[in-house]
């Protein structure tokens, strides 16, 4: 499976998103060439609306977007 996860230096710190194979945990980096690690926290987690926190805080969303809607309706 091919993701997107942040990989950061381990020389300069640059940090960078790759697209490679879930299970590869080091890359190169595109600024010094030296081996680069991957970060734990994947970036397309963060876009994904049914993963992690992002799901609770849109199911919130939601819920408090209903009841605006319906307290406007019974005012009307
Ligand atoms: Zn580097």
């Amino acid at each position: 499976m091919i993701r997107v996860y942040d990989f950061k230096c381990s020389e300069c710190s640059y940090i960078e998103e790759k697209y490679v194979r879930s299970d590869s945990r080091e890359s190169v980096c595109s600024k010094c060439n030296k081996l680069s690690q991957r970060q734990l926290a994947a970036p397309m987690s963060k876009l994904d609306p049914l993963s992690g926190d992002f799901a609770g805080a849109t199911i919130k969303w939601s819920k408090q977007r209903q009841k605006q809607l319906q307290a406007e309706r019974s005012k009307s």
